[in-house]
């Protein structure tokens, strides 16, 4: 019988964090510029010239540290990574290896069992990323592009305290929704805003000891973290069951082919002959500064869904799908405080939204119409000035696709459907005398057939008329003449 095994994860969690500028210049971090134009002498790693600290990237670390329980490092520096690599100019990596800005800190999350468990972290640190090569398979040429040379980094690192891959899931997504909170970073996987390197080890259960750790890199998605950890997994009990020792190694995972290869081991790990980097100074942070940083956290989203349950009684799940994404309870604040309903502005985020973001292939972060507009088209349909066909509509084509004004809109496409009631009652009168089968089933008590007339009415009108005023029109006009 196999023994029982237990798994032990730590991650390792790069963040490219937004601001305008590069870490230690005034180049754009503007992705995707042509080749090589967000470039400077000190971002291509000029002789001679000298970094400057971008105070922006010092202050979107301190507020990710102050997230996540953080103590904040008053004297902290940077240290310089030698190596050699084309896309790494300088032939060093400026980082911090003795004094990170953060350390000791813990994010919360959910376990399977539904307990709240603390995974702690070790430290996060600042540094530079590195250009890039582009390979041209065609003319076999490697090129290099310093766009992202420079680009500022904080990498997360956590103590080996998860235990499955779903914790590992649920710490990814606790870090990625806390740091989007803060706008610090988009946090994606794929587009490498968020890279997370799994060191994984395994032990038998009860064991107090560590076993030996492997780094699986290259993991764009949660997919392939998970792939990645259940293949890991099982690779290093095998090797236990078959009596051989789990190599400490840095392992690829290719997730097409899903199966993991080695890069280095141990043995080859490089020295990277660290150094206090001569040409930045200590970073000092005062009290006032972090005071001043704490104060304008905002509004996380744990408090955002008691208060949105306190203050506007959304149910439960309104509030789930729409705290998920900041930008989308942001846009239902701003409907909100504009004078919408609450319930009615979230149902036109969690249906209309959600529907064309996906349909569009939008990201939350990418929405551009206001909150104001989305309070605006609701009143237009509260005023009954549209009705709910022309409201989706007039909200595709005017709120989500050009952020214009709805009402502006309606008025230039003549979309209203406020009618003058006497165009609505010939109208109706109209229709009741084209729909004589359909009064006889009124007449002999099937309300239903009122259904029929009023469609018959929105046709006429072309659709530019409330339907429920219609339907009532319709009714005392046959309640009048005693058929109903
Ligand atoms: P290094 O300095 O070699 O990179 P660290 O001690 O900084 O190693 O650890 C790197 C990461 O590996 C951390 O996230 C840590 O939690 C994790 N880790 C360390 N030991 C183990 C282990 N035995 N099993 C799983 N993860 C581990
Ligand atoms: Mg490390
Ligand atoms: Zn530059």
């Amino acid at each position: 019988m196999s023994k029982e095994y237990e798994v032990v994860i730590g991650l390792e969690v790069h963040v490219e964090l937004n601001t305008k500028t590069k870490i230690f210049c005034g180049c754009s971090t503007a992705f995707g510029g042509a080749p090589n134009t967000h470039v400077c002498p000190v971002c291509s790693g000029m002789p001679g010239s000298l970094p400057v600290l971008n105070k922006a990237v010092l202050e979107k670390a301190i507020a990710v540290g102050l997230a996540t329980n953080c103590a904040i490092t008053e004297n902290s520096k940077f240290d310089r990574k030698n190596y050699f690599y084309p896309d790494n100019p300088q032939n060093y990596q400026i980082s911090q290896l003795y004094y990170p800005i953060c350390r000791n800190g813990h994010v919360d999350i959910q376990t399977e069992k539904g307990e709240t468990k603390a995974v702690r972290i070790h430290e996060i640190h600042m540094e530079e990323d590195a250009g890039k090569l582009v390979h041209d398979a065609f003319t076999d040429e490697t090129y290099v592009d310093f766009n992202r040379s420079g680009v500022p980094l904080i990498e997360i690192v956590s103590e080996p305290d998860m235990r499955s891959a779903d914790e590992v899931i649920a710490y990814l997504e606790a870090l990625r929704e806390t740091i989007q909170y803060l706008d610090a970073s988009d946090c994606k996987l794929n587009e490498g805003s968020m890279r997370a390197d799994v060191n994984l080890s395994i032990r038998e259960k009860g064991s107090s000891e560590f076993g030996t750790r492997t780094e699986s890199k290259n993991l764009n998605s949660f997919r392939a973290i998970r792939r990645c950890i259940e293949n890991e997994v099982n690779r290093q009990i095998d090797l236990l069951e078959s009596g051989e020792k789990v190599v400490q190694e840095t392992r690829r995972w290719d997730d097409e082919k899903g199966y993991s290869y080695s890069m280095r081991s141990k043995e080859d790990a490089q020295d990277y002959r660290y150094f206090p980097d001569p040409d930045l100074v200590p970073i000092y942070v005062s009290d006032d500064l972090i005071e001043e940083i704490r104060s304008r956290q905002p509004e996380m989203r744990r408090e955002k869904a008691l208060r949105y349950r306190e203050e506007y009684q959304l149910p439960d799940y309104d509030i789930e799908q729409i705290t998920a994404e900041k930008k989308l309870a942001d846009l239902f604040e701003e409907a909100v405080a504009a004078g919408a309903d609450a319930k009615k502005a979230s149902n036109w985020l969690m249906t209309e939204t959600m529907r064309l973001m996906k349909e569009t292939g939008t990201d939350a972060g990418k929405l551009c119409f206001s909150g104001a507009h989305l309070a605006e088209l609701i009143a237009l349909v509260d005023a009954k000035e549209i009705n709910n066909a022309v409201a989706k509509e007039v909200f595709e084509k005017a709120v989500f696709a050009e952020n214009i004004s709805p009402a502006q809109y309606v008025k230039e496409h003549d979309l209203s459907t406020r009618t003058d009631d006497s165009v609505l009652s010939s109208v109706v009168d109209q229709a009741i005398a084209a729909n004589p089968k359909a009064v006889e089933d009124i007449r002999n008590g099937k309300g239903k057939a009122v259904g029929a007339i009023v469609g018959y009415v929105m046709k006429e009108m072309k659709g530019k008329c409330d339907p429920a005023t219609a339907n009532q029109m319709i009714q005392n006009k046959l309640k009048e003449s005693g058929i109903m």
